[in-house]
């Protein structure tokens, strides 16, 4: 099980802390900060973020 950022969809995460506000998890890859990650077994789940920062670009 790997934990995916959802930021990025890169399996980049690592637990900041564990506190009063629970986990927190901080991506190496993008800095993306939260208690909010996404567990999947699949390492290629960045497929749909893929296309929706695509569409971002496109703009
Ligand atoms: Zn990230």
């Amino acid at each position: 099980m790997a934990l995916i950022c959802p930021q990025c969809g890169k399996a980049a995460l690592y637990l900041e802390t564990g506190g009063i506000l629970g986990d927190i998890y901080h991506c190496k890859n993008c800095s993306y900060i939260g208690n909010f990650v996404i567990e999947s077994d699949d390492p290629d789940l960045s497929d749909e973020l893929k296309e929706g920062r695509r569409a971002e670009i496109g703009k």
